[in-house]
């Protein structure tokens, strides 16, 4: 567009020169202010004023006045003519809005310049301005369509505004909060932020507002007026003053509800169980190491449900059956959970409740007792057995690692199980138990080293105990009785290492080297005269039912060249809740090669006299509890005699345990007992000194 003067002079010679001198530019011409005025009214931009002060009507003074105040032409640039001796009236034309004179004479080629210094400012100002619109705007059309919420406060979010026009708020930014601008303007950011994200908040924006910090970042919650929540993703800068003390920034948010809600999604499967929708193992490790750095102080414990036994359950029912049950557990146990106590379902058939906070042993107690009362009521027509293990940590003391607490917490819960006649008996883990697990530890380190035939100082030996034969008053053999020599633990009993044995299996391997043992004995037996004697072998269903166990038994009588019909092997009753069938094929291949079978330990477990009937053996061996008790009661009323003569209606015969006393000895030769073992006959005795018994008793000795 081109530049506009307006030559307003009451001389037309002078306003003739002025025209000539500025043809680049669209000169408009007013002989007085009056008709200056009416050309300023009337058209649309003039940009330069050329004026003279001095006219008849309406002089340049009163054109200046004009103009002064109106909002219109306050880009209009006056430039007075003036003659060099009216330095005044200068003065007060450029007081007046002026910005620039020229002396009358007119010199035209100053005139030129000093115009074209105007037009120069003038084109200048016109390309600052279409720049600046420009921008504005872009600005406007990313402000008002831009997919995040933006707000920009030339003022205090969340305090009072002295100029709420200031404060810009986009499109985006409402439809996120589900608010109008009017509402946000009144409630402030900090009356729509969920409870639990203001604080921290209002804290980063504190750092923001005294220039700590330049921005701050975060997740938060929104409420919506309908009470549903928005997660967003919060950004906030400071901006540049605009005035003074005040506080600008720029907010940007971001709707992230739906990255948020599958992130929730991911986190709590990996947080929970699918079936009891507990929470579960990975989460219990996490919390415990979260609480080991935060909770150093507060007292803590882990209980530990143990329904292992369940699985008897599963191999009756089927797994769903059980499966169902242990969700009834879960929302029965659920029940007991609060702010300081939280329920797991960390592994198969094994609830653990975490409990912190508390302020003494008596609440755990208490505690345990409830959960114990509640399952057994729950679980009592399915004869569910368990046992309630506890493991106290924290209070201030040096905490294990989580995988050491949770291994104690399963020491104390399996240990719990079968602990006493009660069911859900409560065990927590101390030193004592901790002794016990190490003792076991050791003990099954040093069956693992007598297992795999290395050299080391730890044995299994032999003691033999004699069995005396009651119709001929002579030993007919000899029971072979293990014991362990541990160079740690010294000589540790078969009660205590066989179980230890079974559950680690290595019963199999310790189990073959008895064998072997025993059939040593059997030929130093030979060699010192008593080749008729038999020796009785205990072993384990495990043993038993392991693959290959006759075989291997067979290879062995082969190779030491021993007389089967001079083995027995015992098996205690537990053999009755094992897979019977098999049980009784396993008998008829030993039997059938000349071996005898004994049941041991008769009357203390599963048998049930239905059941000795199928069971294909020689011999039954009464347990001492039987034999103690004819100490105690009527000798008519005793049942031991019942227990023998059936024995003898089945075919089998009859050894009678731990008979200690003649008593004893006179009841069961009463009623036809066939042989018995005791400490009335003799201890159990190493092998030289079995051998030294036998020829000092001889064949047929005295009772
Ligand atoms: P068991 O087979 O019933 O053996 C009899 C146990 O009673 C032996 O204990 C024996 O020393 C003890 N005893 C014998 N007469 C008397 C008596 O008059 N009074 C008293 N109070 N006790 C008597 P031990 O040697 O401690 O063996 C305990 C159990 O360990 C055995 O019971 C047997 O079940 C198991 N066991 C021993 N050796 C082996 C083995 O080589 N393999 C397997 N699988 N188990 C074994
Ligand atoms: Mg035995
Ligand atoms: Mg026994």
């Amino acid at each position: 567009m081109p530049i506009t003067v307006l030559v307003v002079d009451d001389s037309s010679a002078d306003r003739l020169l002025i025209k000539n001198t500025l043809s680049d530019y669209r000169v408009l011409e007013a002989c007085d202010g009056v008709e200056a005025a009416r050309i300023i009214e009337s058209e649309e931009e003039i940009d330069i004023l050329i004026l003279d002060l001095n006219m008849p009507n309406m002089d340049g003074f009163a054109v200046l006045e004009l103009i002064k105040n109106s909002e219109r032409h306050k880009k209009l640039r006056p430039i007075i003519l003036t003659a060099y001796d009216e330095i005044e009236n200068e003065i007060k034309g450029l007081k007046s809005g002026a910005v620039d004179f020229i002396h009358k004479p007119i010199h035209s080629l100053a005139l030129k310049a000093r115009v074209d210094v105007h037009a120069a400012l003038i084109n200048a100002e016109r390309a600052l301005e279409k720049k600046l619109s420009e921008q504005a705007l872009t600005f406007d059309m990313v402000f008002e369509q831009a997919p995040i919420g933006i707000a920009i406060s030339h003022n205090c979010f969340p305090k009072e505004y002295d100029d709420p026009s200031k404060i810009r708020i986009n499109p985006m930014y409402q439809k996120i909060t589900g608010r109008t601008k009017e509402e946000l303007i009144k409630l402030g950011w900090a009356k729509i932020t969920h409870p639990d994200d203001v604080a921290e908040e209002l804290e980063n924006f504190r750092k923001v507002e005294s220039g700590e910090l330049k921005e701050y970042s975060m997740e938060k919650r929104y409420i919506r007026p309908d009470g549903s929540v928005v997660w967003v993703n919060v950004t906030v800068y400071s901006l540049l003053p605009i005035g003074e003390n005040k506080f600008n920034y720029i907010c940007l948010v971001q709707d992230i509800t739906e990255r948020k809600q599958i992130e929730f999604e991911r986190k709590y499967i990996s947080e929970h169980d699918r079936w009891t929708g507990l929470y579960n193992r990975e989460y219990l490790v996490s919390l415990l190491e979260k609480h080991a750095k935060t909770m150093q102080c507060s007292k803590k414990a882990l209980i530990c449900i143990n329904l292992s036994m369940a699985e008897l359950l599963t191999a009756n029912y089927g797994y769903q059956y059980t499966q169902n049950m242990i969700k009834k557990a879960a929302e029965a146990l659920s029940r007991f959970c609060s702010e300081s106590c939280v329920l797991f379902y960390p592994s198969e058939n094994r609830f653990v409740f975490y409990l912190f906070g508390y302020k003494q042993r008596s609440e755990l107690d208490e505690f345990c007792g409830k959960v114990a009362q509640t399952l057994e009521s729950l679980l009592v027509t399915d004869r569910i057995t368990g046992g309630i293990g506890v493991l106290e940590f924290g209070g201030g003391q040096e905490e294990p690692e989580v995988d050491e607490l949770l291994r104690k917490l399963l020491v104390a819960s399996d240990k719990s199980v079968g602990l006493s006649e009660k069911n859900f008996q409560v065990c927590f883990y101390d030193k004592e138990l901790e002794e016990l697990v190490n003792r076991e530890r050791d003990i099954g380190e040093a069956l693992g080293r007598i297992a795999a035939g290395a050299p080391c100082e730890d044995e299994i030996y032999l003691e033999f105990q004699p069995v005396l034969d009651l119709r001929c008053g002579a030993v007919c053999g000899f029971e072979a009785l293990a014991r362990l020599r541990s160079q740690k633990l010294g000589l540790v009993s078969p009660k205590e290492f066989v179980p230890i044995a079974e559950e680690t299996k290595l019963i199999i391997p310790v189990g073959e080297r008895v064998f072997e043992k025993a059939f040593l004995f059997l030929g130093k037996l030979k060699q010192r005269g008593f080749g008729d004697m038999h020796v009785s072998v205990n072993v384990s269903v495990i043993q038993l039912l392991s693959p290959g166990f006759t075989k291997n038994l067979f290879a062995l009588i082969d190779k030491m060249g021993v007389d089967p019909r001079q083995i027995c092997i015992e098996i205690t009753e537990s053999v009755f809740a094992s897979d019977y069938e098999k049980i009784n094929s396993i008998f008829d291949e030993l039997r059938s090669s000349g071996l005898q079978i004994a049941i041991d330990d008769f009357g203390t477990g599963y048998s049930s006299l239905a059941r000795e009937k199928e069971l294909k053996v020689d011999c039954m061996k009464i347990d001492k509890i039987f034999i103690d008790k004819l100490l105690e009661t009527d000798p008519h009323k005793a049942i031991t005699g019942d227990i023998i003569s059936m024995a003898h209606r089945l075919g089998q015969y009859v050894i009678a345990e731990g008979v200690e006393h003649k008593p004893q000895l006179s009841y069961l030769i009463e009623h036809g007992c066939d042989r018995v073992q005791g400490y009335l006959i003799s201890r159990p005795l190493g092998e030289e000194k079995a051998l030294e018994f036998l020829e000092s008793f001889g064949v047929g000795g005295a009772i």
